[in-house]
């Protein structure tokens, strides 16, 4: 097969805010790869929590949620108008439902649970089967696809990443306050990196990129380069 046509599996994972989904989709486009954002299907499910009351007052009923996981169907469909795919939960239009501060702040909870873990992370793998695609998240290099051809670990200033999130919540139309973004940002950091079950670990072989001063054209540029490299092994 030639280089051209030969297609690999790009993982990029690292820390809340980063930019991870904005950079993993513009590579994606640049490449003609899919994109896939797992962030988005363990917010899915943790809306999905929320919405039959399996998360109540903030509480998290681990048993409550497992029990939804065998009946909750997660799809996605794509949308011209992003250049990307949106998620469906039981074939209703999830994606701006999933993003808001509430599921926020209880999705590192839900991400915990070894179940909801085992079976999001059976879909990614069932996804990326074919290749040609760039997956972001937080364990993608390290246990969906350790074999992955090339790894990114992104990174950030926190308050940098907080300002991003504001902004982007805001725009929205989301009431919030900057202290409880940088708050959210860093109590999710704390909670992914310390979690028993696949925790967010940079991979031995992932390439760091921290973004706190580099536009998203520079990302590009930089990974293009990498990218070439690889190829050419
Ligand atoms: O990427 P995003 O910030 O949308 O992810 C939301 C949450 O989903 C993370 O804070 C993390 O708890 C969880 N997650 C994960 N593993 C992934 C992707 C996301 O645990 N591969």
């Amino acid at each position: 097969m030639s280089d051209t046509e030969r297609k690999i599996i790009i993982a990029v994972d690292g820390y809340s805010s980063c930019g991870k989904s904005t950079f993993a989709k513009a590579i994606a486009a640049r490449l003609g790869y899919i994109f896939i954002d797992t962030g988005a299907m363990y917010r899915a499910v943790t809306l999905h929590a929320l919405e039959r009351g399996a998360i109540r007052s903030g509480i998290v009923y681990e048993e409550e949620v497992v029990a939804l996981l065998d009946r909750i169907a997660i799809t996605f469909r794509f949308n011209p108008e992003r250049g990307a795919s949106d998620i469906y939960v039981d074939g209703d239009l999830a994606e701006g439902k999933i993003r808001t501060l509430e599921v926020s702040n209880c999705v590192s909870r839900v991400s915990a649970i070894p179940e909801v873990r085992a079976k999001l992370v059976a879909m990614q793998q069932e996804m990326g089967r074919r290749k040609g695609v760039v997956m972001d998240g937080r364990d993608i290099g390290t246990a969906v696809f350790p074999d992955a051809e090339l790894k990114l670990f992104m990174t950030a200033d926190p308050a940098v990443r907080a300002r991003r999130r504001y902004d982007e919540l805001t725009a929205k139309g989301e009431r919030v306050s900057l202290g409880e973004i940088e708050r959210n940002v860093r109590e999710r950091d704390a909670a992914d990196t310390s979690r028993a079950v696949s925790p967010l670990r940079q991979a031995p072989d992932a390439v760091v990129l921290d973004n706190s001063r580099m536009t998203v054209d520079e990302q590009m540029a930089w990974f293009m380069e990498l990218f070439a490299s690889r190829m050419e092994r």
